[in-house]
C-alpha cells in the first residue's frame, strides 16, 4: 500500500492507476475490526481503495473529546498493511492540508439536524459533511463504505449526496462487536475498567427491548432499555428513539409502525467520562 499525505500526490496517483471503481473508506484511525470489516468489503467490491485516517477537528463540538481521540497512527498502518494491497493508498493528511482556510460551508437536512445526535452533539453533523464531501470531491470514489454502527451519518450522507448529486454509490456494513456484545469503538479503549465491565448492558438492553416489541409497546419499552442501563453506576441515557430507517422519524406507539417497513432502536449513553452509541433493527411480527 502506499500511504500519501497530500491531495496533489494523491490525485496525480489516482489519475496514474486509473482504476475503477475505486473504493473509499473513512477512518478516523484508532482502527478496529469494526473499520477493517469495511476495508475489506472494499477491497472485495473495488480494485482501488483508499482508506483516510484523519481525525477531522470540525466534528468535535467537544474540545476535551478531540484532544484524548486515540491516535495511533503506527498500529493502524500495520493492521492495513495486512489487508491492502500494494496499489490500495491510506491517505494521512493534516488540518492544513484538510483546511487551508476555515470552512464556512453550513449544510441543512431537514428533519434529520433534529433529532438524536443533532441535537445532543450541535455541529457534529455539519463537520462530518464539511470533511466528507471534501473528500468525495478530492477522490471522486464510486464506492464509499460506512458503518450501520453511525446510523444517523449514514441517513445524512445520503442526503449529502443526494443535495449535492455526488456520483458515489454509499454502501452500508453491519455493527462489528466485541464478544460481549459491546459494539467496537475507538472510544472503547478510553473506558475505565469498571465501566468497560459494565458496557455490554448497553447492547443487551436494547437485543432485550427489540423482542419486547412483540407484546410490549414502546413507552414501556423505552422505559425498561433507560432503568436496565441506569442501574449501572456512572451509565445515564441520553437518548433512544425508535426511528424509521429512510427518515428517522421516531415512532412513540407501535400504531406508528408500518409492517415492512424498517425500524431501528438508537441509543446514546454516557458511561463514566465516554459517550457510546449504538443500535438495533426493530421488526414488526
Ligand atoms: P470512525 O473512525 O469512528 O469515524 O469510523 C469510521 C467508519 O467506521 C464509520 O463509517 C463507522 O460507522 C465505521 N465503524 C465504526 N465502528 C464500527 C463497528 N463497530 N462496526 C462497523 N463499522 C464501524
Amino acid at each position: 500500500m502506499k500511504v500519501i499525505s497530500t491531495i496533489k500526490e494523491l490525485q496525480s496517483t489516482l489519475k496514474n492507476l486509473h482504476q475503477s471503481p475505486v473504493g473509499f473508506v473513512p477512518t478516523m484511525g484508532a482502527l478496529h475490526k469494526g473499520h477493517l470489516s469495511l476495508v475489506n468489503a472494499a477491497t472485495s467490491q473495488c480494485p482501488l481503495v483508499v482508506v483516510s485516517i484523519y481525525v477531522n477537528p470540525t466534528q468535535f463540538n467537544n474540545k476535551e473529546d478531540l484532544r484524548k481521540y486515540p491516535r495511533p497512527l503506527k498500529k493502524d498502518l500495520s493492521l492495513l498493511g495486512k489487508v491492502l494491497r500494494n496499489n490500495d493508498i491510506v491517505f494521512t493528511p493534516d488540518d492544513k492540508e484538510m483546511y487551508p482556510a476555515e470552512d464556512k460551508r453550513i449544510f441543512r437536512f431537514g428533519n434529520l439536524d433534529n433529532i438524536m445526535e443533532a441535537l445532543h452533539r450541535p455541529g457534529h453533523f455539519n463537520g462530518v459533511t464539511q470533511i466528507v464531501s471534501r473528500f468525495f470531491e478530492i477522490i471522486r470514489p464510486d464506492l464509499a463504505f460506512f458503518g450501520q454502527k453511525d446510523f444517523q451519518q449514514v441517513a445524512v450522507i445520503k442526503e449529502l449526496v443526494r443535495q449535492n448529486r455526488y456520483k458515489v454509490k454509499i454502501a452500508v456494513n453491519p455493527i462489528i462487536r466485541e464478544p460481549d456484545g459491546l459494539a467496537m469503538s475507538s472510544r472503547n479503549a478510553l473506558l475505565e475498567p469498571s465501566v468497560r465491565k459494565n458496557a455490554p448492558v448497553i447492547h443487551k438492553a436494547i437485543y432485550t427491548a427489540s423482542v419486547m416489541l412483540e407484546g410490549k409497546d414502546i413507552p414501556e419499552i423505552r422505559d425498561y432499555v433507560r432503568k436496565t442501563i441506569e442501574k449501572k453506576a456512572g451509565f445515564s441515557v441520553e437518548y433512544f428513539e425508535i426511528v424509521d430507517d429512510k427518515k428517522l422519524v421516531p415512532v412513540s406507539s407501535k400504531k406508528q409502525m408500518k409492517k415492512g417497513n424498517s425500524y431501528y432502536g438508537c441509543i446514546a449513553v454516557r458511561a463514566g467520562k465516554i459517550r457510546l452509541i449504538d443500535n438495533i433493527e426493530f421488526q414488526l411480527v
